[in-house]
């Protein structure tokens, strides 16, 4: 199988797989537990906010694991709007955001907010005086994630959010990270949000965890309550095995960031290369994530080259995984008229992608071009 749909999920690493198992097996105690067997379980627990926090410059205790990044942007919108919001009633959030983020705030807005939603302008971004101009003195939160997950777009947060900050100190900034964790080097004491997103099974880590990082001071009401773990922000007994496979997916992936962004740039490059001299059209940007590439392939439907390509062992989604066949949300939002946004494949890679890899695609999109204007003969 040649896996390009990294975007969408990883697999486990060695490491991450084998740390699960000891937390498992050997080290199952309750890290709320008093005897030694708990306070193992804890020290596993330690290990992971510090391996985490210092892959993003932030400080162990700002670390508050989820069950995963839909979580966390849930927790993190409403919990920052109901406590920042309470004289401040608007809120803004790109049209680009993956629906844990966008339908948040839709329930802000059910709940009386005034949500703004910023589009991409005619040449397909989000500028940082976009950014910029959509808050004003009564914005009490802006949601802008780091790189969207169907494009590869980069929006420029680490410039906009200090502006913002400084012009508007009372705005909260939230941005869903998932995309840019472990791919881009990302520094929270210099990005100016207060609050990211970030998910494990996008790192090579298993599904179902993930984390906020909450910057000291800033405050967000508890999503979930009870037995007050993770200090009140996030209740429940935390999930040690995947946290510590998260945290040992990290400790490997964070000594080469540059290296592996070298590598996905070569691969992207190739890919765009083949690619075109097929005669699709590239529609992920020049200086988008390296990791992601959005491909029109001309008058073949996604789904169609999905399961083409499927049945030569080869990956890709369509659009994005998570709408599920519906035309994509985000290429219409960035101006990608119906047909083209019909007609589109994802492909990400990650560093166990090789060359090879993308050669086999472009030969398999070349073929399923080509059987395609058979049957239409
Ligand atoms: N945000 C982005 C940008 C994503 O790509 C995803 C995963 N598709 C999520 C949030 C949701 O993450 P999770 O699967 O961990 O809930």
């Amino acid at each position: 199988m040649i896996y390009l749909d990294n975007a969408a999920t990883t697999a486990v690493s060695q490491k991450a797989a084998e740390a699960c198992m000891f937390a498992m097996r050997s080290c199952y105690g309750n890290p709320s537990s008093l005897y030694h067997f708990g306070i193992e379980a804890e020290k596993l627990l330690d290990f992971s906010r510090e391996t985490i926090s210092g892959a993003i410059n932030a400080k162990p205790e700002e670390i508050f694991f989820t069950s995963g990044a839909t979580e966390s942007n849930n927790a993190a919108v409403m919990g920052l709007a109901s406590v920042y919001g309470k004289r401040k009633r608007r809120a803004v959030v790109t049209g680009i955001e993956h629906p844990s983020c966008l339908e948040a705030f839709m329930r802000l807005k059910e709940e009386g907010f005034e949500v703004a939603v910023i589009m991409p302008n005619k040449d397909g971004l989000i500028t940082e005086d976009m950014l910029f101009d959509s808050v004003d003195e009564n914005t009490c939160l802006l949601s802008a994630m780091l790189v969207n997950n169907e494009t590869g777009h980069v929006l420029p947060i680490d410039r906009a959010f200090p502006r913002i900050k400084k012009a508007y100190p009372g705005c909260m900034l939230h941005s869903d990270c998932v995309q840019g964790f472990m791919k881009l080097h990302i520094n929270v004491r210099t990005l100016g949000a207060d609050v990211i997103s970030i998910s494990g099974h996008k790192v090579h880590a298993p599904k179902g965890v993930g984390a906020m990082w909450i910057k000291k001071g800033v405050r967000v009401r508890p999503l979930l309550v009870g037995g007050g773990q993770q200090g009140g922000i996030r209740s429940g007994t935390e999930a040690v095995p995947t946290i510590y496979a998260f945290a040992k997916s990290v400790e490997e992936l964070r000594g080469n960031i540059s290296e592996r962004y070298e590598h996905a740039t070569g691969l992207k490059r190739l890919a765009e290369g083949l690619l075109r001299d097929l005669g699709c059209e590239i529609l992920s940007p020049e200086c988008g994530s390296p990791y992601i590439l959005s491909v029109h392939v001309p008058g073949i439907k996604s789904e169609t080259v999905l399961h083409f390509l499927e049945s030569k062992g080869i990956m890709v989604s369509s659009g994005s995984a998570c709408s599920k066949g519906k035309k994509s949300r985000v290429l219409t939002a960035f101006g990608f008229s119906g047909n083209v946004a019909d007609s589109v494949i994802r492909i990400s890679t990650s560093h166990n992608t090789s060359e090879e890899d993308i050669k086999a695609l472009a030969d398999g999109v070349s073929e399923a071009m080509k059987s395609l204007v058979k049957i239409k003969r």
